[in-house]
């Protein structure tokens, strides 16, 4: 793990009284989209520290500029450069060329410059990012100060191709890193941010809060992450063993929940019926052990080819009698074909009135959730080869045609 960049508080107060790209009305006379940086709460002659190890790149006069009296110290952390500003002070206590330690006292605060009143002013700068309507370099500094960044979660994403990490969750924000394809992320956040997390994998519009290995911060585009990690490419694959079998299945003791990872708080991709085969992923050997243990997943291909996993104290190696007949339910209107069981889900495709669906579930289960607000039922496309399985709203179909 390479070194992180962190800010430590430039000022004793813990009040920030103006956060980044707030009062656009303001700063469009600077051409700029809001406000540049943080403002912290400083009355004149505070102490203003140093926010991380450096060097003083320059001391600038207040010389009617907006900053007024301002240091601006260089960092280079991981091969980066990142600069810190400290503007509208009344007292500078560094020269330019001096090595400084992060909460080294670097200068005292103070009204010089654009200000309406007494405050640190603080412009974080990463050499080579750029955030929409503001000058080269300038970042929100709000990821990096030290105690704002959330915990992280046990929850690890990856990256299903290659994506900007960015200050903040939108696409206008700074990009502050470029993300490989299947680059490992942990999820941050308080109780429940990794459930919330699995919930908006995949989903277009939704952004993750996340950590790099390197310990950098920043948001992710949930569209472009998924929960399992990618299969490492083998270019040759071994000779493999003439005993055993390539593959092995398992099968459900039940209808069965098939989940985009492996807890009951990921959501719901299919369902397994006793007699269908659950062919293991990665090396079965491994997996085998696992099946009937109370705290295990299974990672498997489901029958429709996806890849899902499921509660491995809800298999077995032989396969249960086939259902002698599934349930087939009907659109009581035209209705969406969905690729999860939730409404925010992405719609697959459209259904119309009185199509009958085969449902993948137990049939007396499946008729139970028929009519039932917030139950969704497992259904085949009646047109493949398109998306051949997914959702459909329990409480808009009828087990009769209509
Ligand atoms: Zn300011």
């Amino acid at each position: 793990m390479s070194e992180q960049f962190k800010l430590r508080w430039p000022v004793d107060s813990r009040t920030i009284t103006q956060y980044f790209g707030e009062n656009p009305h303001i700063y469009a006379r600077y051409n700029q989209a809001g406000h540049e940086g943080l403002d912290f709460r400083a009355p004149v002659g505070a102490n203003v520290y140093a926010c991380a190890d450096g060097q003083v790149l320059d001391v600038r006069p207040n010389r009617g500029n907006a900053y007024g009296l301002h240091v601006r110290l260089q960092h280079v952390v991981g091969g980066r450069e990142y600069q810190t500003i400290y503007a509208h002070l009344s007292r500078a206590l560094v020269s330019a060329g001096q090595q400084v330690a992060a909460g080294d006292l670097i200068a005292r605060a103070g009204m010089t410059g654009h200000t309406y009143g007494p405050h640190l002013h603080l412009t974080l700068k990463l050499i080579g990012a750029k955030t929409l309507g503001y000058p080269d370099g300038v970042i929100d500094p709000l990821p990096y100060l030290q105690d704002e960044a959330p915990p992280q979660t046990d929850l690890i994403v990856y990256t299903t191709a290659g994506v900007r990490l960015r200050a903040r969750p939108t696409t206008v924000s700074a990009q502050l890193a470029w993300l490989d394809e299947a680059e490992p992320l942990t999820v941050l956040g308080g109780a429940g941010a990794a459930d919330e997390a699995r919930a908006k994998i995949g989903q277009h519009g939704e952004w993750i809060h996340v950590q790099r290995a390197d310990g950098m911060i920043g948001y992710v585009a949930a569209w472009y992450l998924q929960l399992a990690q990618p299969e490492p490419v083998t270019p040759t694959e071994p000779e493999p063993e003439p005993d055993l079998p390539d593959e092995m299945a398992v099968y459900a003791t039940e209808a069965l929940n098939v989940r985009n990872g492996p807890s009951t708080g990921s959501s719901r991709i299919g369902i397994a019926l006793p007699h269908q085969p659950l062919i293991l992923v990665g090396d079965w050997a491994e997996a085998l052990p696992k099946v009937g243990d109370r705290s295990e997943w299974l990672h498997v291909h489901l029958p429709d080819g996806r890849r899902g996993y499921v509660a491995a104290w809800y298999v077995q190696l032989t396969p249960g009698p086939a259902p002698e007949k599934l349930l087939v339910v009907y659109p009581v209107q035209d209705m969406n074909f969905r690729e999860r069981p939730t409404v925010r889900a992405k719609r697959i495709g459209r259904l119309a009135h009185n199509t009958p669906l085969v449902v993948n579930d137990d049939p007396a289960r499946a008729l139970a959730l028929v009519g039932r607000y917030d139950e969704w039922l497992y259904v085949r496309h009646p047109q493949p080869p398109e998306d051949e399985w997914g959702w459909v709203a329990a409480w808009y179909v009828s087990s009769t045609p209509t």
